[in-house]
């Protein structure tokens, strides 16, 4: 994590700073128009995915709960031939905002080996994150600027962004 060495207290501060002034930098940058911004940003997504591989990193598998739709309970379920109802009580909790979401993190099908144990069967969310690529960027930016602090290579899109902004 960036800025590890900080107390929490300025930690926070610094984390609600940088990521309203990311976010800020991105809707200045969503007023030259969205298609643009969605394919500066996809081909971003393509150069710094094929220098990360995540199976070294997982920090959005152990930091933040997917969301997790009825179909993707019904399909995870089925996979562990779990009852959904057993399975809701095990790895499901509403979250502050109402949603479902996995209960616990680290997410409790992330492996030692950062491999995910359900992979084939994953949560819709897992599939789509960090939503960089498939010219997805400008409808996510309140979260990019977020994931900003979770994920290395939404860090470094924005970057990217930047730097061909200068
Ligand atoms: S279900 Fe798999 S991909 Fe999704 S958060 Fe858990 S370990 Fe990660
Ligand atoms: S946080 Fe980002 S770089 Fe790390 S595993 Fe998740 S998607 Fe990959």
């Amino acid at each position: 994590m960036i800025n590890q060495w900080k107390s929490k207290k300025a930690q926070k501060l610094i984390d609600g700073r940088s990521q309203k002034e990311t976010l800020r930098f991105l809707n200045r940058e969503l007023k030259q128009g969205a298609k643009k911004l969605d394919e500066k940003a996809d081909a971003l997504h393509e150069t710094i995915f094929s220098r990360i591989d995540c199976l070294d990193c997982a920090n959005c598998c152990k930091s933040i709960p997917p969301l997790i739709n009825d179909t993707d309970v019904n399909r995870i379920s089925r996979a562990l031939r779990m009852k959904t109802s057993v399975f809701r009580q095990q790895y499901v909790r509403i979250d502050e905002d109402g949603d479902s979401v996995i209960a616990t993190t680290p997410c409790p099908f992330l492996g030692t080996d950062n491999y995910c144990s359900i992979y084939e069967v994953r949560p819709k969310a897992c599939r789509a994150y960090p939503h960089t690529g498939n010219l997805d960027f400008s409808r996510h930016l309140s979260l990019h600027a977020q994931n900003t602090l979770y994920c290395p290579a939404v860090y470094h899109i924005i970057e990217g962004l930047k730097a061909v902004t200068k």
